[in-house]
């Protein structure tokens, strides 16, 4: 069988999870949107499941799965309801809702619900993509209160700068939350991933933590708690065949590379159709028989070469790494010019194999 594959180690998941609610020292919804960006959400809510305060998703399709697999805690719904009628199965299935624009709270106060929601308020403090506007916040919360429908009104909002340390917006967003709530005696939650690690000083009774529960780390420059995280996926297949080339001999789709002196050439079975990036360029590293070495020229659709020149023991089905516990996605991801969170979310076709450590 085709040897590449995703190996998902749960213990790692369960230790950054711990690693979250150590740091921020409050509750933390472990955001396992996007299939647990890419993952698998099901099996990670089932490793987490003990432990976690409750897991946070999209919308309620990724919800209902979760409960389908028997997951009983709580799930909040990131973009609350698309369409009034999903409220029904809100309350039949005890998730939690994201109110973030006046017509779903028009919606609640229309919509005869079977039992009580628990609501998180969105305030757009500055991000501009989603949430209340300030000055409707206040208002909103008394009609929530008023309609009767809801038990339950936690505070919430989201940083769009929060993985640039040295950046002032963070500081204003939690100045405009904090003006937008006064006298709200309610939870609140601002932080996610880069505020859990970034931004100790910034209130939460919740924490939103995502990509740090994966062992991937959203600043650029080193951080106390990155060094902590432990990698949960490594993306591996093995080299397949093996080539020797005199000098200037080219390599691949497009003869992007051209071997410089004599080299030897690994291919690997793993492409752009598994998710690697096809935009990453000849120098991306990979590890090969436990050494590191680099890409060479054009990723293509199932394959990718790489350079075993200065790697004598590595050979015909050596294992590589494309991305793991030694290469991190982080790397692989600032040479391809994207971010960890879309190389694990473009991951398909290699089969996820879960572990424990
Ligand atoms: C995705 C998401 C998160 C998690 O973000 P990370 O950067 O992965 O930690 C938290 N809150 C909201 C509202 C989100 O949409």
């Amino acid at each position: 069988m085709r040897p590449a594959r995703a190996l998902i180690d749960l213990q790692a998941l369960r230790h950054n999870y711990q690693l979250a609610r150590e740091v921020s020292g409050v509750r933390a919804l472990a955001v396992i949107k996007a299939d647990a960006y890419g993952h698998g959400a099901v099996r990670c809510a089932q490793a987490l499941e003990g432990e976690a305060d409750g897991f946070a998703v999209a919308c309620i399709e990724e919800a209902l799965e979760l409960r389908a697999a028997g997951i009983r805690a709580p799930i909040l719904l990131l973009e609350g309801f698309f369409e009034a009628c999903e409220l029904a199965l809100i309350v039949e299935h005890d998730f939690w809702c994201v109110v973030h624009s006046l017509w779903q709270l028009e919606a609640i106060e229309q919509t005869a619900v079977a039992k009580p929601l628990t609501v998180w308020l969105k305030l757009d403090s500055g991000m501009h993509r989603v949430g209340l506007h300030p000055r409707d916040y206040q208002a909103a919360y008394q009609r929530l209160q008023a309609s009767g429908k809801v038990e339950k009104i936690v505070l919430m909002s989201h940083f769009a700068r929060a993985d640039e340390l040295d950046c002032p917006r963070s500081s204003e967003q939690v100045a405009v939350f904090e003006a937008a709530r006064q006298g709200l005696g309610a939870e609140i939650s601002l932080r996610n991933s880069p505020a859990v690690m970034g931004w100790p000083s910034v209130p939460s009774d919740w924490v939103r933590p995502g990509i740090m529960l994966y062992g991937s780390t959203p600043f650029e420059e080193n951080n106390s708690v990155a060094e902590r995280l432990q990698p949960v996926m490594t993306l591996e297949s093995k080299v397949i065949c093996v080539r020797e080339l005199p000098a200037g001999e080219p390599v691949g789709y497009g003869a992007k590379f051209i071997t410089d002196k004599p080299m030897r050439i690994g291919v690997v079975a793993m492409g752009y159709a598994d998710g690697y990036p096809r935009h990453a360029p000849t120098g991306t590293p990979v590890l090969v028989a436990g050494q590191r070495s680099r890409l060479l020229g054009r990723v293509s659709m199932d394959m990718l070469c790489i350079d075993l020149t200065d790697v004598p023991q590595a050979g015909l089905g050596s294992t590589v790494e494309l991305w793991g516990k030694n290469i991190l996605a982080s790397e692989v991801a600032l040479a391809a010019d994207t971010i960890p969170y879309q190389l694990f979310c473009n991951l398909r076709r290699v089969p996820l194999v879960y572990c424990e450590g």
